[in-house]
């Protein structure tokens, strides 16, 4: 067997990432094993990005417990991290007066789960909030906000590597046996042995837990559909608008949500599927992305599309039953040191410090043996500022003391090559052009890449003197490039 670790997480996740990070202040051997080459590519990057206030979950359940503890503890990682977050508020709209006791409901499970300052409002001044909104009244929830998922993901991952979590990356958990002081985890890129185990394996935490438990609840993939509208139309766009809630909903509804970034989702659809790899738009669901958008928003920028994405859902309920039900912490008495997180489905972003808070003390209460590591041993690794953010003097400063914070790399999203460089260096040692681009969002603007690809192949080459087959899109089962079109230095990139 290889090494052997105190405690070893499944799946590097928002959830994974954050309890990598929360063990990452004790003093321990902790291992991260991710199938994926990169942290929280899973359902944690395809997602609204909303810091749920509370509203939409049924008091007394864990969903709800996590929500309200998460969503402070969130804002206070993100300070720590220097993610972006802002607390934009979101409206609830009923279209109709027969959705009205919808949004009274939901005004009584927030207030019951203390969202402070829930009203419900006429159209007329739902529409000084957002201009444009159709309604007819709306649910006011100002304390609903918005953060960038991967920024999250990625820097929690980074800030728990950087403070010795080590990451299996491209490891596919393939099976578990218990043993005498622990478990073998056997993976695609050989065994790991860890005396306990969280797994956080999301929409495959159900086989994951299967490995070990043959009683563990069915997981039902449910993808939700988005597009993405360009940042010029964000500006139009200072809160969330969501529909009033419909009966046994598998999801929240398709809404309108701004991005951290300023760009806007439409979305997501809610669609069970048999299939927990899907991950494709299909043109029916977008159009009716935009159609059922447009009724709440009639003057949405249809335009101004530009590109799309899906997300699975890891829902615990059937497709009969529909609805949510609450997470589940599940624990055996035939393996006691092992957790599965199952069902962890919106509001899972927000809820991840706190479930990462609840696991580590779990574990404290149970025989690992964990220390607070001393303060002076902890260095926090934050998420670095956006150049084209900062005030023009600090920029002319970093481009005098070095000319690549003056060389920019991605015109839409005016991403420089000392960003391209900082995000290459990172310490889980990522070097995929999507890793490239969730660190520093090249390619993520209006051209998607036709700029900027082919100037920061030129920078991978020099840094690595890497040859057309050694660029990865996600990782080794994705190369980028897949022959000549010319003799010359002209190389054909996938799309
Ligand atoms: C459409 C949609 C919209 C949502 N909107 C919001 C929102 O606005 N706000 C909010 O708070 N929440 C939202 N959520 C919920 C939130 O995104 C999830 O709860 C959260 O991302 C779950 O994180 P996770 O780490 O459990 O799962 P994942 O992000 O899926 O991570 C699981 C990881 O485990 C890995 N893995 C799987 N099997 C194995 C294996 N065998 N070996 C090793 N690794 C493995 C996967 O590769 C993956 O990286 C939304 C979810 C969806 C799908």
């Amino acid at each position: 067997m290889g090494e052997i670790f105190d405690i070893a997480v499944i799946g590097a996740g928002v959830i994974g990432s954050a309890i990598a990070r929360a063990l990452s202040r004790y003093a321990g051997s902790f291992a991260v094993i991710e199938r994926t080459h990169d942290v929280g590519m899973g359902a944690s990057v395809r997602n609204s990005g909303v810091i749920h206030a509370g509203i939409n979950c049924i008091p007394g359940t864990l969903r709800a417990e996590y929500c309200m503890e998460g969503r402070a503890l969130l804002q206070d990682w993100c300070e720590e991290l220097n993610v972006p977050y802002g607390i934009c508020g979101k409206l609830v709209v009923a279209r109709a007066e027969e959705e009205i006791p919808g949004l009274e409901r939901l005004m009584r499970d927030g207030e019951a789960n203390g969202v402070p300052d829930l009203r419900i409002i006429s159209g007329e001044e739902a529409e000084t909030i957002q201009p444009g909104v159709t309604c007819v009244a709306a649910l006011h929830v100002p304390t609903s906000g918005i953060v960038s998922p991967y920024a999250l993901t990625i820097a929690m991952a980074e800030d728990a590597a950087a403070n010795g979590v080590r990451f299996f990356l491209g490891s596919a958990v393939s099976g578990i046996a218990p043993g005498a002081d622990g478990f073998t985890i056997e993976t695609t890129t050989g065994p790991i042995g860890a005396r306990f185990l969280v797994n956080s394996a999301g929409i495959h935490a159900g086989r994951v837990a299967g490995f070990l438990d043959p009683e563990a609840p069915e997981i039902h993939p449910c993808v939700g559909e988005y597009l993405i509208l360009d940042r010029q139309a964000g500006e139009a766009m200072s809160t969330s608008i969501y529909p009033a809630p419909a009966a046994a909903n598998a999801g929240l509804g398709v809404h309108i949500t701004p991005t951290t970034e300023g760009n806007i989702l439409l979305g997501p659809s809610s669609e069970y599927v048999s299939d927990p790899e899907t991950s494709c738009c299909t043109k029916v669901t977008t159009d009716r992305l935009l159609d059922e958008a447009s009724v709440m928003w009639p003057g949405l920028p249809r335009h101004l599309v530009i590109g799309a994405y899906a997300g699975l859902r890891s829902k615990l309920t059937s497709p009969e039953t529909g609805g949510f039900s609450d997470y589940v912490f599940r624990r055996t008495p035939e393996h006691p040191n092992a957790i599965h997180l199952l069902g962890i489905e919106s509001p899972g972003l927000t809820a991840a410090p706190a479930i990462a808070r609840h696991v580590v003390d779990d574990l404290l209460a149970s025989d690992v043996g964990l220390r607070t590591k001393p303060a002076g041993e902890i260095r926090t690794r934050r998420w670095p500022d956006r150049f084209d953010e900062l005030p023009e003097d600090e920029k002319k400063r970093l481009v005098a003391a070095d000319p690549d914070h003056g060389d920019i790399v991605c015109r839409c999203e005016g991403v420089t090559r000392a960003e391209i460089l900082h995000a290459i260096d990172n310490p889980l040692g990522v070097r995929t052009l999507s890793g490239i681009k969730f660190r520093t969002r090249a390619s993520m603007g209006r051209c998607s890449g036709g700029y900027c690809l082919p100037r920061i192949v030129e920078i991978l080459q020099e840094e690595f003197g890497w040859s057309p087959g050694d660029f990865q899109l996600r990782g080794p089962d994705s190369p980028a490039f897949v022959g000549r079109l010319l003799e010359e230095d002209h190389v054909c990139a996938h799309s």
